[in-house]
């Protein structure tokens, strides 16, 4: 388990003997970046950042400047709709600490609001730091850091010389090389009401591939679903019609935020956005009218 869901890795080699150790070396890293990049952990790197909102600039190391850059480039080619700044809006939701859903009343929402915001995240390149200019903001890397970390540990992998391996926390996939028989990895896209079926199968072979969906982390309140992508510009849970979208690119990092964001954008939005990234495709799948259909990108 790692920041909060399952973390699998499956290595194709001709020399079991070799990933014992591998595997040893491979979740010591994973723990290694759980505790830089969760806020679970009280003494992460990101925890440290957020308890200094509002007061002071935080020396970060490469790993986060390189996620917080990424975070910021996907906030500002999907408008705004990513947004890592949702930590308030969050705990608000009652989806973080513990997972157990409330609404919050329009006065708490709009005093909320007025914490959140991509544009007051300050990063300073040459200094290697980062402030969040308002006091309360608090950054949430649930969106990119799994996908983020899948990457590291496929380049993990790969320097310890396996070329075919499968990389898979709680649905952030790298396929690295192939399956045995020399044939692309297939990762089945799950139906996301009905957990037995599979919607469509995707084939990778050097490439992630990321889901966002409604499905797994959601309280219901008055018939109506609630769920954990929020967008930033509502302060509410997005209500896109979008109820699962894979987004699959060269890294995990890249397909884990943009299927965050495409699931906050809509369909049509999201298809105009995954055509004008190069390397980059993806399934949204809305629900309409009690209808769950499938929108594809042009690849
Ligand atoms: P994912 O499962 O990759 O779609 O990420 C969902 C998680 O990202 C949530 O649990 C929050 O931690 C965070 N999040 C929610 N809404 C947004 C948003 N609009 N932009 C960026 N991160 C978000
Ligand atoms: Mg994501």
């Amino acid at each position: 388990m790692m920041m909060g869901t399952m973390v699998s890795v499956e290595i194709v080699s001709d020399s079991p003997g070799i990933i014992a150790g591998i595997m040893e070396k491979v979740w010591s890293e994973a723990e290694r970046l759980e505790r830089v990049f969760s806020r679970y952990i009280p003494e992460s790197e990101i925890s440290l950042i957020n308890r200094e909102a509002g007061h002071r600039p935080v020396p970060i190391n490469d790993e986060m400047m390189e996620v917080l850059s990424r975070a910021e480039d996907i906030s500002r080619i999907t408008d705004g709709a990513f947004d890592i700044s949702v930590g308030p809006l969050m705990k608000k939701w009652g989806f973080f600490p513990e997972r157990e859903g409330q609404l919050p009343s329009e006065a708490e929402l709009a005093e909320v609001i007025t914490r959140v915001g991509w544009q007051a995240i300050e990063l300073n390149r040459s200094e290697r730091t980062v402030h969040l200019l308002k006091p309360g903001m608090e950054i949430d890397l649930g969106a990119l850091a799994k996908g983020y970390i899948v990457d590291k540990l496929a380049a993990l992998l790969l320097e310890e010389g396996i070329e075919n391996a499968l990389v898979n926390a709680g649905g952030d996939i790298y396929c690295l090389g192939e399956y045995p028989g020399g044939r692309s990895w297939r990762i089945g896209m799950e139906h996301p009401r009905d957990e037995d079926e599979i919607l469509t199968v995707l084939e990778l072979k050097n490439r992630a591939v990321a889901t966002s969906g409604d499905y797994r982390n959601y309280f219901i309140r008055s018939r109506l679903r609630y769920s954990h992508i929020i967008d930033p510009h509502t302060g509410r849970p997005a209500q896109s019609k979008v109820v699962e979208v894979s987004v699959m690119a060269p890294d995990c990092l890249t397909a884990d935020g943009l299927a965050t964001a495409i699931f906050v954008m809509g369909a049509d939005k999201g298809i105009d956005l995954l055509r004008k990234i190069d390397d980059v495709d993806g399934v949204i799948v809305t629900k309409e009218a009690g209808e769950v259909i499938m929108h594809f990108s042009e690849n």
